[in-house]
C-alpha cells in the first residue's frame, strides 16, 4: 500500500509501552470502563472493577461527540478528574477522548494514551496535533473507513512525529440493522499485515448490545488482537450513555474469566487479575484444570489415532519420547516450572498412551482374525 511509509510493516511490530503496559507485545490488554464519565464514585467503582478483572486501562470520556446535540455532552476537566484518581488509586492507566484542540490541551497532560474517535479519524488538524503529543494515541477506525484511510490516518500521527500508535477496530457501518455496527473482524487480521502498529478490538461499539460483547471479544483475541477496549458500567441501566451495550461489572469479570483460555489456545497471554478473593482464584484454577484435562483428552484421541499407522512392536518409541521430554523440560524452565515435573508426568502420560495403542492394535486384530474366521467357514 503507497505511502505507508512509516505506518507499513517492513521487519519488526511495535510495541507500544506506556509505564510498563506493554501494548502489541505477548500479552492481551484488557481496558474498560464506561462510555462517559459521570461522577466520582462511579469511576471508583468503574476502576476497581477492571483490576479486578486484570484490566490495565481505565477508559471514560469526557468530551462526547454525540449524534444529537441535545445528549449528554460530557463532563468535561471534572469528568477528567475523576478518571485519573481513581486510576491512579486502582494502579490502572487511563485514556479519554479528544475531539479538538481545546480538549488536547485539557488532558493531555493529565491521561496516559489518548483516543481519537470514529467520528474524528479523518480530522486531519486533529492528527496532525495528535502527532505532536508525548502520549500514545488510540485511532479509532472511522465509521464508514477503508482500512487504506485507517492506516493513513494512522500515517498523519506518525509523519508528525508521534511514533505511539494503537489502531481500535470498533465496528463499520453496513447495511445491517441488527447490530449498531458490524465488526470487522478480519480488518484485525489485515491492518497487522499491512502495518507494524499494535491493533486493538472495541466489541462494545460494533454491537452496540451486550449480549454479543462476549463472543466478539473472544473472535477478537482469535483473530489476533492485542488488546480489547470493553465499555462497562456499574449500573448500565442508569448510564447517560451507551448502557445497552455495555457490561455490567460481574459481566465484565466472568467475560475476563473465560479469555484466558481464549489468549492461550492462539499462544498469548492474559492476565486473569489477582481476583483478590479465595473464590476468585480458585475459580481461575477450576477453569485451567478443565483445560488441562481437556488437553490430554485430545491428546490421548491422537494417540489413539496414530496406532493405526504403526506396527504392534513399534507402539512404543522411547528416542521420540526422550526428544518430548527434552523439549518440554526446556519450555518449563522459560515458563519458571521445575523441569522434574516433566520428567514425573511424562513417562505416565506415555504410559497411558502406550497401552491405548496395544489395545486398540488388538482390538483390530480381534476383528480382522475373526473377520476371516467367518470368511472361511
Ligand atoms: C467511545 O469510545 O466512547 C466512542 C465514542 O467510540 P467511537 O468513536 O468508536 O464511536
Ligand atoms: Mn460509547
Amino acid at each position: 500500500m503507497k505511502d505507508l511509509k512509516l505506518a507499513g510493516l517492513d521487519s519488526e511490530r511495535s510495541i507500544i509501552e506506556v509505564d510498563g503496559v506493554k501494548i502489541g507485545g505477548e500479552e492481551i490488554i484488557l481496558m474498560g470502563g464506561p462510555c462517559a464519565v459521570e461522577s466520582s464514585i462511579q469511576m471508583q467503582e468503574s476502576a476497581a472493577s477492571v483490576k479486578k478483572a486484570g484490566g490495565k486501562i481505565l477508559r471514560g470520556g469526557v468530551f462526547k461527540p454525540r449524534t444529537s446535540p441535545y445528549s449528554f455532552q460530557g463532563l468535561g476537566l471534572e469528568g477528567v478528574n475523576y478518571m485519573v484518581q481513581a486510576a491512579k488509586e486502582h494502579g490502572l492507566l487511563c485514556v479519554t477522548e479528544v475531539v479538538d484542540t481545546r480538549s488536547l490541551d485539557l488532558v493531555v497532560d493529565k491521561v496516559d494514551l489518548l483516543q481519537i474517535g470514529a467520528r474524528n479519524m479523518q480530522n486531519f488538524e486533529l492528527l496532525k496535533l495528535a502527532g505532536k503529543v508525548d502520549k500514545p494515541i488510540i485511532l479509532k477506525r472511522g465509521l464508514s473507513a477503508t482500512i487504506e484511510e485507517w492506516l493513513l490516518a494512522a500515517e498523519y500521527i506518525l509523519s508528525a512525529g508521534n511514533p505511539r500508535v494503537i489502531l481500535c477496530e470498533r465496528g463499520i457501518r453496513t447495511f445491517e440493522p441488527s447490530t449498531r455496527n458490524t465488526l470487522d473482524v478480519s480488518a484485525v487480521g489485515v491492518a497487522k499485515e499491512l502495518s507494524h502498529l499494535p491493533v486493538i478490538v472495541d466489541p462494545s461499539h460494533a454491537a452496540g448490545r451486550r449480549d454479543l460483547i462476549s463472543s466478539l471479544a473472544k473472535a477478537a483475541i482469535a483473530a489476533g488482537a492485542d488488546g480489547l477496549l470493553i465499555e462497562m458500567h456499574p449500573n448500565p441501566d442508569e448510564a447517560v450513555s451507551d448502557g445497552p451495550q455495555s457490561l455490567t461489572p460481574e459481566q465484565f469479570l466472568a467475560l475476563a474469566r473465560e479469555l484466558g483460555g481464549v489468549a492461550r489456545s492462539v499462544r498469548r497471554a492474559f492476565d486473569m487479575g489477582t481476583g483478590d478473593s479465595l473464590e476468585a482464584l480458585r475459580s481461575q484454577i477450576d477453569k485451567i484444570d478443565r483445560d488441562i484435562i481437556e488437553g490430554l483428552a485430545e491428546r490421548m484421541q491422537i494417540v489413539r489415532k496414530l496406532s493405526d499407522q504403526k506396527r504392534l512392536d513399534r507402539v512404543k518409541d522411547v528416542s521420540r519420547e526422550k526428544e518430548i521430554i527434552q523439549r518440554l523440560m526446556t519450555l518449563a524452565e522459560e515458563l519458571n516450572l521445575p523441569s522434574d515435573l516433566i520428567k514425573k508426568i511424562y513417562p505416565l502420560i506415555f504410559e497411558y498412551g502406550v497401552q491405548t495403542q496395544i489395545k486398540s492394535k488388538l482390538q483390530d486384530e480381534k476383528i480382522d482374525s475373526s473377520f476371516y474366521n467367518l470368511g472361511s467357514k
